[in-house]
């Protein structure tokens, strides 16, 4: 196992130490990165919940980038270096001999960052946990955010700013939070928030002074006021129970900055104060259902009015095919527009097309007219590459945006006039 010298010190930043082995991408099967093993590292392996740390691994003049680090099965750390080491450099050279003495040096902000969310779960999880009996089921640090997985099936908005507003309490009180270790029986009669399962022997604890006592690996702050601020966010429902989405620190400051330059933008699109954003939203929401019905009702009434005029003038008594290509009307006007032509109680076949974008077709016919519309859309569509179809009595379609339409619509209008 590699000695880790984060677990006494979370704000251990640099660190000599010694290699232990040294696998080059091209000889490691799964990876093409250079894997480095130390005999003690300060690098935070992923584990239990905090993603890794990224630094340096420094050697002679030369640093070396620590893109990931992860925790093998049998213990050690694996150091993974950035780009493949070429086997020609001197750095390659010393780094391939085991026993090579390196200096170590830790993403500063990063790991503030990281200890500022896991101590923070901490404090938030016994915070649920004294308040309302929710113990925490996982927990899941990500880039942006950081959540908790609480066992109870509901969660209500007074009982996420109750466990907020007491999380931020212990935060502001500047609480110290110490290290220490214990035996495993010791452990089981100090009344800890969780146990991990039983396979150590030896367990490390972390002490949030009179509010929390968990075991834990991970690298914490050495008082609350370190965390800054918490600041709940969205919370759902998952298999396992209720998830809450939290920030800490300067993630807790940007998000909280995010949502405001948000907030403001679109105040300003609605020219008013940003408090009253949701009153204008749903102001607009209204208007446009309003609009919407209006707009419908008017376009009803032109149809109508189109498919009078037009049979008014075109020739009565034997069946009427009726052609036309609409350049300003969608489709679903075309639609309204071929049914009050074929439900006017005279015989029509409306074949009717609108060239705005998507382009498209409507074919139909009156009841008691012979000609298949379906058929007919098919075989009209077939030949310019669209797609469509119906039944006998009403066939829709897309065409190809750049098709002649009109030129479409006449060739099948002949189709059915002989
Ligand atoms: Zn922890």
């Amino acid at each position: 196992m590699t000695k880790r010298l984060y677990y006494d010190k979370s704000d251990l930043l640099e660190f000599d130490s010694v290699v232990e082995e040294v696998t080059r991408g091209e000889e490691s099967a799964d990876s093409k990165s250079p894997r480095v093993i130390l005999r003690e590292t300060a690098f935070y392996p992923t584990s239990g919940g905090q993603v890794h740390d990224t630094g340096w691994i420094a050697i002679g003049n030369d640093r070396l980038r620590v893109a990931e680090v992860v925790e093998a099965e049998d213990g050690r750390v694996v150091h993974y270096l950035e780009g493949p080491l070429k086997p020609s450099t001197a750095e390659s050279q010393t780094f391939a001999v085991a026993g090579a003495t390196v200096h170590g040096i830790i993403d500063e902000e990063r790991r503030r960052d990281h200890m500022q969310q896991h101590t923070g779960q901490h404090v938030l999880s016994a915070a649920f946990l004294a308040l309302y009996n929710f113990p925490t089921v996982s927990f899941h640090m990500g880039e942006d955010y950081c959540s908790i997985d609480l066992a109870t099936e509901s969660l209500s908005e007074q009982q996420v700013t109750g466990a907020g507003n007491r999380a931020n309490e212990i935060i502001f009180e500047n609480r110290p939070v110490t290290i220490r270790y214990v035996r495993r029986d010791e452990a089981e009669k100090l009344g800890l928030r969780k146990l991990p399962p039983a396979e150590r022997e030896e367990l490390r604890l972390i002490e949030v002074a009179d509010f929390d006592l968990s075991a834990c690996g991970g690298t914490h702050v050495n008082s609350t006021g370190q965390i800054g601020f918490i600041l709940l966010r969205k919370t759902e429902k998952t298999r396992q129970g209720m998830r809450v989405e939290f920030v800490c620190g300067m993630r807790a400051v940007q998000a909280a900055r995010r949502d405001y330059a948000t907030l403001t933008e679109s105040a300003s699109l609605f020219s008013s104060q940003s408090q009253d954003v949701p009153l204008m939203i749903h102001k607009t929401f209204e208007e446009s259902k309003i609009l919407r019905k209006q707009r419908e009702d008017a376009f009803a009434e032109l149809a109508t009015a189109m498919a009078e005029a037009i049979l008014r003038t075109s020739s009565t008594g034997s069946r009427r095919v009726i052609v036309r290509a609409f350049p300003d009307r969608d489709t679903s006007f075309v639609k309204l527009f071929a049914q009050k032509l074929t439900r006017s109680g005279s015989p029509v076949v409306a074949l009717i097309g609108s060239t705005m974008n998507p382009p498209g077709v409507v074919f139909a016919r009156s009841p008691g007219e012979s000609a298949d519309m379906g058929a007919l859309l098919r075989e009209t569509l077939s030949a310019v590459g669209g797609r469509g179809g119906g039944s006998k009595d009403f066939a829709q379609g897309g065409v190809p945006a750049g098709s002649n339409l009109e030129q479409l619509l006449q060739v099948a209008a002949r189709k059915i006039e002989n």
